[in-house]
């Protein structure tokens, strides 16, 4: 089994860590800036290889094959570059696909069903291609320094590929990129008191740079779309930085959250389980810090409570 990691300016994506540690520690790095997104990553890896390449499923099919892994199984993280890579590799390859799988081995795959209310579990017969759920397994650092090789790939030369050219690849907007691969999130609860108030934590996360994430009562309420719901029922993320406002920190929230490296929380409730689980708890009135910040911010402050 071996993790296929595609690379964009030497960023590994989310979940990396996590494919790599499914598939033993032996991954490929494909794209560009391969080196820089192995040393950013933590020790995962036992074996190692390096491609500069284009990130298409063609050129991924020309490394495992010069590495002699054609015949394996083939794990990519969930995020847009591998949700949309693995369905061309397993067409490609003629082999099953099992997207969005929360564990994978050679002989059995469990897909979350019904967001994550249900569990499949398959027994595949034959290699594969899956993508892996990222913020649910979790890491394994290893102590040892990875074996790294480098692949020469030749470019692809079919005529529809040459006549696509990569100009930049620009960085996303964080006010609409996938939660799951967000490194900053603002999540509103409960505690903010309006729908008006989304708009206004949405412009706020927009001018830090950050996406907005809520709580199922908020899109129980209408105030905010599924794809921002954080917890077991909506998107598992991994941010570095989760800023609460109002949120209770229910387990079903918390539980999609994976592990911030840092969590600021406004509560007027100091006991609560997001308060305990923050480094900077504040206890306020959750509208006025975010009104207070959205004026300093020069953001959207005229926000009328409901
Ligand atoms: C099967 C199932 C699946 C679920 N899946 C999810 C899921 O995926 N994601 C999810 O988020 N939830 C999920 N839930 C719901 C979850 O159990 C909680 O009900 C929910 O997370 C609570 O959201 P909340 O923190 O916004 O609201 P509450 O729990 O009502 O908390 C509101 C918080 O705001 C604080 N507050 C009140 N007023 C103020 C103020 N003026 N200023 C500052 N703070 C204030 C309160 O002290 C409290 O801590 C699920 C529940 C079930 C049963």
């Amino acid at each position: 089994m071996i993790a296929v990691i595609p690379v964009r300016d030497g960023v590994a994506p989310a979940g990396a860590d996590e494919a790599i540690c499914e598939a033993s520690g032996d991954a490929l790095f494909i794209g560009s800036g391969t080196s820089q997104a192995l040393e950013n990553l933590p020790k995962v890896a036992s074996n190692v290889w390096l491609a500069e390449a284009e990130v298409n499923a063609s050129q991924i099919i020309a490394a495992i094959t010069l590495i002699g892994r054609l015949n394996e199984t083939v794990i990519l993280p969930a995020t847009p570059d591998g949700r949309d890579i693995a369905p061309h590799l397993a067409h490609a390859l003629g082999r099953s696909l099992y997207a969005g799988a929360i564990s994978i081995t050679d002989h059995k795959v469990s897909v979350a069903r019904h967001g994550g209310l249900s569990i499949a579990d398959f027994q595949p017969t034959k290699t594969f291609i899956a993508t892996l759920q990222i913020g649910i397994r979790g890491v394994d650092t290893v102590s040892a320094t990875p074996t790294i090789s480098h692949v020469e790939i030749v470019p692809t030369t079919n005529a529809a590929q040459a006549s696509v050219i990569s100009v930049a690849v620009m960085p996303p907007d964080a006010s609409t990129m996938d939660l799951s691969e967000a490194p900053r999130i603002i999540g509103g609860g409960a505690g903010l008191e309006s729908g008006e108030r989304f708009v206004q934590l949405q412009n706020v996360a927009s001018a830090l740079d950050a996406s907005m994430g809520v709580t199922r009562v908020i899109t129980d309420r209408g105030w905010a779309d599924h794809e921002r719901q954080i917890g077991t029922t909506g998107v598992v993320v991994d941010p570095d930085l989760y800023i609460a406002f109002g949120v209770s920190g229910a387990v079903q929230h918390t539980s999609g959250l994976g592990q911030p490296e840092h969590i600021i929380s406004v509560n007027t409730d100091a006991h609560c389980p997001m308060m305990q689980m923050a480094d900077l708890a504040i206890v306020a009135d959750a509208n006025a810090v975010l009104e207070e910040l959205a004026q300093l911010m020069n953001v959207n402050s005229e926000v009328g409570a409901a």
